[in-house]
């Protein structure tokens, strides 16, 4: 454990770091390549695929935001899961939940297809699903709470434990709440991986993802690995996100404090007929979202009374959340999981797995709170007239 704070170590990432000027905020190398000494002399990069100074200071400090060894930057979040993956051969089996991030889901599913890897989709909280996944001892167990877009948990400690015993691989994606509010390695994964597109970048204008290992020599593998097959992050995109990651502490305090006046305020709301956020204390994990985060996150999902068209209306009525996928900027943002971002499912299949025509889902940005309740509330009469 590193003694300093969160917020200390999230603002100091990269200070120090520049020898030869001392600039406070770490330089961005654009160069694509770097000079030898001499023959034979290789300096420490040469390549900026394979190797950039602005990258490795962001890298350092999610792993040590993380309590990790090592961490690799990567193109994309997706990119992050895509170099994982490669530790995976065809006679491995990969143990996925059902609920994980849709891109995830397409990639592992499609690879599989092709032979790369043996795939298991379980739901995590069946016991007794999960315990036949794991009896077929797979190669690598994947996590990912609290999950998009119904907020369910999954006990990471518990997980990790049935996995070590058959000597799997736990790997989490922790992009819903960052080291801030959860930290995976420490309950026993060995690898964490971020769409550091959301919350860690936070103001939405970066696409990239990391990787961060507790054991040095894997991560050392999956930066090989990244790259070997050319994933690795750009020099400004990891520059942008050492420069979110400063106020990540912050933003997120105050991100989940008004995501949690806005779940309190839905909850009573006669025009909502439920709520999904881990820190209301009827959500059926909120004992175990108080034991292994260290808050409830920013996200939510509700569903809302009457048909379609009051769906329909409510988002049109809406004004201070722009209707748009991803998450996790200073900007709220309202989507429609049905039309949007499980579009690609089958509809009695999305159904089955609990997103209903009439869910919606919110992140919950950083404007006045009460703005953002008073634009709910005006959207709220207009279904509550309707129906
Ligand atoms: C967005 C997201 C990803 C993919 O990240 P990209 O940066 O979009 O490639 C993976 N996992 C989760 C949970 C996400 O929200």
């Amino acid at each position: 454990m590193n003694k300093l704070g969160t917020e200390t170590l999230a603002v100091r990432g990269g200070i120090d770091t520049d020898t030869q000027h001392g600039a406070v905020v770490a330089p961005i190398y654009l160069s694509s390549n770097y000079t030898f000494k001499g023959y034979d002399q290789p300096r420490e990069y040469d390549y900026a695929r394979r190797g950039n100074p602005t990258r490795s200071v962001i890298a350092r400090s999610l792993a040590d935001l993380e309590g990790g060894a090592y961490g690799v930057m990567t193109s994309t979040g997706l990119s992050a899961i895509t170099t994982v993956i490669q530790l995976l051969t065809p006679q491995d089996t990969l143990v996925i939940p059902h609920d994980c991030y849709g891109g995830s889901y397409r990639m592992f599913d499609h690879l599989a297809r092709r032979g790369l890897f043996k795939l298991v989709v379980v739901d995590q909280n069946d016991t007794q699903a999960l315990d036949e996944a794991i009896a077929l001892k797979p190669k690598m167990v994947w996590i990912e709470t609290p999950s998009n877009p119904l907020l369910r948990l999954v006990d990471v400690k518990a997980i990790c434990e049935k996995s070590k015993a058959v000597g799997a691989l736990v790997a989490v994606d922790n992009t819903f709440l960052t080291p801030i509010l959860q930290r995976p390695l420490s309950l026993g994964a060995d690898i964490v991986v971020h769409s550091c597109t959301k919350y860690i970048n936070g103001h939405s204008d970066v696409v990239a993802g990391a990787i961060i290992t507790k054991d040095e020599q894997l991560g050392i593998d999956l930066d090989w690995w990244a790259n070997c097959i050319g994933v690795t992050g750009g020099a400004f995109d990891s520059y942008m996100v050492q420069r979110g990651l400063k106020t990540l502490p912050v933003r997120l305090k105050q991100h989940q404090e008004s995501a949690g006046i806005i779940a309190n305020y839905l909850n009573e709301h006669p025009a909502v007929t439920k709520v999904y956020y881990p820190g209301l204390s009827d959500h059926p994990q909120h004992e175990l979202a108080k034991e292994q985060q260290f808050g409830f996150g920013a996200m939510l999902s509700f569903e809302l009374a009457g048909d379609i068209d009051n769906v329909q209306d409510f988002i049109e009525e809406i004004s201070l959340f722009c209707l748009a996928e991803s998450l996790g900027g200073v900007e709220s943002l309202i989507a429609h999981p049905a039309t949007m971002t499980h579009a690609g499912m089958e509809e009695s299949a999305r159904i089955t797995a609990g997103i209903s025509n009439n869910l919606i889902r919110l992140s919950v940005g950083l404007e006045t709170v009460e703005d953002l309740i008073e634009d709910l509330s005006q959207s709220l009469d207009t279904v509550l007239s309707a129906i």
